[in-house]
């Protein structure tokens, strides 16, 4: 985003802004392009469908090949300094170093013993619900005796899809913070933040709800976010396994992505709102099953992380 930026447009919402001296349409949006897959500088493609599809689109946007690198301030002519972005933000989906599962937290997956009993268990997570399609998901884990985290969008929580939410939580799996408005933590100030945060938690206590995670839309999180999800009792997490069912990905795809990267200690990111993830589950968990792990909440899985992680 060196030199001068080129010309501001609107798309599905975001404001974004023309870059200048690429092949393809790409623009750059809080110091990262999200691309098209026609633009040779970008090596990850992203279909311009992902773009118009909103917001979805920069989970796995990447730093531009030709401006900024990952964590770096960025400053264009006309638009503000950027903030630096954190690592999944900036780097978007596997291969994800797991010391950047836990922020802020000593736990180190490939420190983590393999063979120690109860190690070889996944948290599934499902994101942006209350959904509708959380009650079939639901009803896929008891019949597979599996658990799963569902990180919930505070403002959703109303209406329909209030009594989803009581379900989820008196399901016997896990709920947790997914942000009141599912922004990109790091724009907000540290009022706006605690804000955002102490809205969902109140969304989230509506349905007896008190959340001991907090997932950051887009992964995306800076000091002041991890400070105020411990000072609300949560820790934040992000994940290991990126299903990139936000991609509109076919369910066969998801199931494939997801069962073929199954590790003890291993968190998958899924979405509530996708039925292709409906669709991918059962293969995702009679996979899981047959290779010998359990699937389980957040809080379970932290319990056998910390339980198989050296003396
Ligand atoms: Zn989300």
């Amino acid at each position: 985003m060196r030199g001068r930026s080129g010309e501001r447009v609107r798309v599905n919402g975001l404001a974004l802004r023309r870059l200048p001296g690429h092949s393809a349409p790409v623009f750059a949006d809080r110091g990262f392009c999200v691309m098209t897959s026609r633009c040779p500088p970008h090596r990850l493609a992203l279909s311009r469908r992902a773009v118009l599809a909103g917001s979805a689109a920069l989970v796995a946007a990447r730093p531009c090949a030709a401006g900024s690198a990952a964590g770096s301030v960025t400053r264009s002519a006309t638009g503000p300094v950027d903030k630096p972005r954190s690592f999944a933000a900036t780097h978007g989906s596997a291969p994800f170093d797991s010391r950047h599962l836990i922020p802020g937290a000593s736990l180190d997956l490939a420190r983590i013993n393999p063979a120690a009993a109860g190690a070889r268990v996944v948290a599934l997570t499902i994101d942006d619900g209350p959904d509708a399609n959380d009650r079939r998901i639901l009803d896929l884990l008891k019949r597979h005796e599996a658990r799963a985290t569902f990180f919930c969008i505070g403002r959703k929580i109303t209406g329909a899809a209030v009594p989803i939410a009581t379900a989820i939580a008196e399901s016997g799996n896990e709920v947790g913070s997914h942000s009141h408005t599912h922004p990109m933590m790091s724009d907000l100030s540290a009022t706006e933040q605690e804000r955002n945060l102490s809205r969902a938690n109140a969304a989230l206590a509506a349905v007896g709800v008190r959340p001991r995670w907090f997932r950051p839309p887009f992964g995306d999180f800076d000091d002041t976010t991890t400070a105020l999800a411990t000072a609300l009792g949560m820790q934040t997490v992000l994940w290991t396994i990126d299903s990139q069912d936000w991609k509109n990905t076919p369910a066969a795809t998801i199931a494939a992505r997801v069962t073929d990267r199954l590790a003890p200690g291993a968190v998958v990111l899924m979405h509530s709102t996708k039925a292709e993830t409906v669709k991918a589950l059962p293969t995702i968990l009679e996979a899981g099953h047959r290779k010998g792990f359990r699937f389980v909440t957040l809080t379970d899985w932290w319990a056998a992380m910390a339980a198989a992680q050296p003396a």
